[in-house]
């Protein structure tokens, strides 16, 4: 099932999205919310008709850095012995069709495709075989970066946690074997990245039990996987968009500071 959430005559709901055509696609309105049993309401309404959301609102964005060996090269990086773990703030997160706001502090604004990872549970020490059931399912991401910020500042909280620097959706799959996926980035509709996520040094298994052998997560909570090569500039102007197979794809374009 993809979960997408929306607003509709000022209000916020989920919805089941149905159909095939990506011009006709429908929404069934959520009972409840997705981190609980909940049943479709039958009520539904076209997609084009409503603004889309982010697909949840996490506590905390968790985030891998350098889980792919030719991004890491490519930044003249070795892949680290454990991963490289960091937040996104719950403010940095935009949905699908919402502006990335060019930071005033930085002048090389990176885009990064990722693969996300939704939780659907609360969890803490996640055993191994015990990882899929924590995950409600997953999303685009684009891990927007201000790269000369992140290679002046020792923490990269500015880097990649200002505000807009983390677009997720446009909805959540909730059934979808994410081993083996072609990630793609397009700048302008001209490819820049282009990967699977079969190359990720660590598995999402592996990096499940990493972050939860250390912290609580809660439903709605996001993990990012990390980045395939092929990072690159975003100007103002730009249209950036990740596509992820079995997915869909996460559009935004990049805005000048008003
Ligand atoms: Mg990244």
């Amino acid at each position: 099932m993809r979960i997408a959430r929306f607003s509709i005559d000022g209000n916020v709901a989920f919805g089941a999205v149905e159909g095939s055509n990506p011009d006709e696609l429908v929404l069934d309105i959520i009972k409840g919310i997705p981190f609980a049993d909940f049943e479709l309401s039958g009520t539904k309404v076209a997609l084009s008709k409503v603004r889309l959301l982010p697909p949840v609102l996490p506590n905390k964005v968790v985030a891998i850095g350098r889980n792919y060996a030719e991004h890491a090269a490519e930044l003249g990086n070795e892949v680290p012995e454990t991963p490289i773990t960091f937040f996104k703030p719950s403010t940095s997160v935009v949905g699908s069709g919402d502006p990335v706001v060019y930071p005033s502090f930085s002048q090389e604004l990176h885009h990064e495709a990722e693969l996300a990872v939704v939780i659907g549970r609360m969890c803490r020490e996640v055993p191994r075989d015990r990882v899929k059931d924590v995950i409600l399912g997953y999303t685009c991401a684009n891990d927007v970066t201000a790269r000369d910020v992140q290679q002046r500042e020792k923490q990269w909280a500015r880097a990649k946690g200002f505000d807009s620097s983390c677009p997720l959706g446009p909805w959540i799959e909730t059934e979808l074997d994410p081993s083996d996926l072609a990630i793609q980035c397009t700048v302008n509709g001209q490819q820049r990245q282009l990967g699977r996520t079969s190359e990720m040094v660590r598995s999402i298994e592996d990096l499940v039990v990493h972050i939860t052998e250390a912290m609580t997560l809660l439903p709605g909570d996001v993990i990012l996987t990390g980045t395939p090569a092929g990072v690159g500039p975003l100007n103002v102007g730009d249209e950036v968009a990740v596509t992820i197979e079995g997915i869909g794809t996460l559009t935004n374009k990049v805005i000048k500071r008003g």
